[in-house]
Order: structure tokens, then C-alpha cells, then sequence
């Protein structure tokens, strides 16, 4: 039984907790650990909730002796680009120092495999999209700064690792147990269906001025049960592969803000009302995967459509009201 057990760090999140029902579903118990400062208890539905902070490595460490995990997946992070430029101490000490006391409680444990959540926000803006593994790294932000910071300390860790670089995770569950809720909500995609259901501002568009065919920045959305997919997959891949293993989480398919505005108004029949803003800081014009390598090693596709995305994600807060 042990042996089927997952610690999920921040599994009250919005990627974590379709993480712990993807888990749940092919018979692993995930022992959500989560200070609910950001994750949410109403959505910790398939196994145990922890409530601790994930700098906390003798937490981490109580955690991982009562449960005994095969491995951790480890999502307890602050996302925000915007929110990284504006306070980047916050995004170092809980992105780098929360993994770091995942790790020393790894390492108390005997717990010997770690998933993390990765980024895209690592690649260098001039590298050219799609985008490979091998691609120039050079972060834009401190969000990026932090994950790759992440990245090396997992490196040198000794660990067996996957490191997932997710590009724009979105959608839902399409049972609707879980969905995005962020407070205040900065993503597009939640930003407009909230638009269109009335129960968020209009919509701001940041920027029209890119060097983008349309001028709006293009982004590769990914269905969040894609990335859950992913997750599984690595965990098989950690039981046959040792040391470190980096895969990007696209579809090798870029969208404009407008794309998704279009899309959304086509799924939800709604006008959605836009007014164009300045350019957001720390926002890149293009990050566009190029998804080969996991599709190759781990055997993974990312199947959901951007109109499916939206579609389940409209479904979502339809019903939740988020
Ligand atoms: N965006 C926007 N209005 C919003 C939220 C986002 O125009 O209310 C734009 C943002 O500037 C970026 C894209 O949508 O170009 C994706 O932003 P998001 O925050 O969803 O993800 P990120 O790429 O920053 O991780």
C-alpha cells in the first residue's frame, strides 16, 4: 500500500488537484501537503490533506514518515509572473527554498524520487519557438528565475527527478470536481469566461504591440489532464530511468490573446467585452513548445484542443462561479 502512496506538495492547487484525482484514478493514494494559503480545501478530494508550509522540511519530514511515499510530486510554488516582479524575495525563498526543504526531507526520509512542476518561463525570449529542451535558458522574471534557480538545486540534489516545463496550463476537469480558483485571478483563460459569465471585470487585453501576426502575445495552451497525464507517466519513467529528466508540456501549437477571446466568445455565445491595455511586465511575445522529447521518452501527447480547454473551463465556472 505504501509503496502506492504520492505525496503531493500544493495539491489544493489548480494543477495539483487534477494531479491528485489523475493519481486517484489509477490507484494511488496522493497525501495532499498544502497551507491553503493559495490551494483551497474544497478541492483536496481524493486522499488526505496535510496542512503545513513547504519550507517547512520537519513537517515535510513528519509527513513522509507516517505515509512512507514512493515519490513526491511537488507543485507548493508561487505562479505569478506580474506578482515575481513585484516582490521576487517571495518567489526565491518559497520556489527555491520550498524545494529545498522537499528535498532535505527527501533525504531524512529515504524518499528518493521527486516530479516538479518546471516552466516555460525559463527559455531565453530569444529562443526561437517551437520551443526544444535544449533551447538558450535565460529567464525574464523572477517567476523563471526562480524555477530554473529550482532546476540546478534539483541537478545537484542526486535525486532520480523529472522536471515537467508546463507552457500555459488551462481547462478543467470535465466533471467539474475541480477547476481553476485563483485569488485574484491572472490567467486569460479563466479571465474571460469570467467575463463572459458576468462575474469578473471586463476583460483587459495586455498589449496589441507585439511583434505577433495579430500584435497579441501567443501562448501554448495546454489542457491541465494533459499535464496530469504527464505526471503518471513520469512516475513509470522514474521507475525504470535514474538521475535528472527535463520535457516541456505543450502541443506545439500557439494561440494570440485574441485566438482565445474568439474562442471563448464562440464556446460561451457571450459578447465578451475587451478593452486593450498597456503591455503587462515580465510577459514574453511567444512561448510556443516543442513537445518531441516527452512524446518520445514518456510516451505522452497533449490531446484537449484549445476549444476543448475552454469548453471544460467554461463548464467549470459555470459551476463553481470562480
Ligand atoms: N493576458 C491578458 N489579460 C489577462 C490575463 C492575461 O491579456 O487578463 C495575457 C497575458 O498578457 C499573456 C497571456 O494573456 O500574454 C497569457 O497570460 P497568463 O497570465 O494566462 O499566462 P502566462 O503566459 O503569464 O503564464
Amino acid at each position: 500500500m505504501a509503496e502506492k502512496t504520492i505525496l503531493v506538495t500544493g495539491g489544493a492547487g489548480y494543477v495539483g488537484s487534477h494531479v491528485c484525482k489523475a493519481l486517484a484514478r489509477a490507484g494511488f493514494t496522493p497525501v495532499t501537503y498544502d497551507n491553503l494559503i493559495r490551494g483551497h480545501r474544497a478541492l483536496v478530494k481524493w486522499g488526505p490533506l496535510v496542512i503545513g508550509d513547504v519550507c517547512d522540511a520537519n513537517g515535510l519530514a513528519e509527513v513522509m514518515a507516517q505515509h512512507r511515499p514512493a515519490a513526491v510530486m511537488h507543485f507548493a510554488a508561487l505562479t505569478v509572473v506580474g506578482e515575481s516582479v513585484l516582490y521576487p524575495e517571495g518567489y526565491l525563498r518559497t520556489n527555491v527554498g520550498g524545494t529545498a526543504a522537499v528535498l532535505t526531507a527527501m533525504r531524512k526520509q529515504n524518499v528518493s524520487r521527486i516530479i516538479v512542476s518546471g516552466t516555460a518561463a525559463v527559455y531565453s525570449t530569444l529562443a526561437p519557438s517551437p520551443i526544444t529542451e535544449d533551447a538558450p535558458i535565460a529567464p525574464a522574471n523572477p517567476y523563471g528565475d526562480s524555477k530554473l534557480a529550482m532546476e540546478k538545486l534539483l541537478g545537484e540534489s542526486g535525486f532520480g527527478h523529472v522536471i515537467l516545463r508546463y507552457f500555459n496550463a488551462a481547462g478543467a476537469d470535465p466533471e467539474t470536481e475541480t477547476g481553476e480558483w485563483h485569488e485574484p485571478e491572472t490567467h486569460l483563460v479563466p479571465n474571460v469566461l469570467r467575463a463572459a459569465a458576468g462575474i469578473g471585470p471586463t476583460l483587459k487585453m495586455f498589449g496589441d504591440d507585439y511583434p505577433t501576426p495579430d500584435g497579441t502575445c501567443v501562448r501554448d495552451y495546454i489542457h491541465v489532464n494533459d499535464i496530469a497525464a504527464a505526471h503518471l507517466l513520469a512516475l513509470k519513467h522514474l521507475e525504470s530511468q535514474t538521475g535528472g529528466h527535463i520535457f516541456n508540456l505543450g502541443t506545439g501549437t500557439g494561440h494570440s490573446v485574441r485566438e482565445v477571446i474568439d474562442t471563448a466568445r464562440r464556446v460561451t455565445g457571450k459578447p465578451i467585452p475587451v478593452t486593450v491595455e498597456p503591455r503587462r511586465p515580465g510577459d514574453v511575445p511567444v512561448l510556443v513548445a516543442d513537445p518531441a522529447r516527452a512524446m518520445k521518452a514518456l510516451g505522452w501527447e497533449a490531446r484537449a484542443s484549445l476549444e476543448q480547454q475552454v469548453t471544460d473551463a467554461w463548464r467549470w465556472v459555470q459551476k463553481s462561479q470562480v
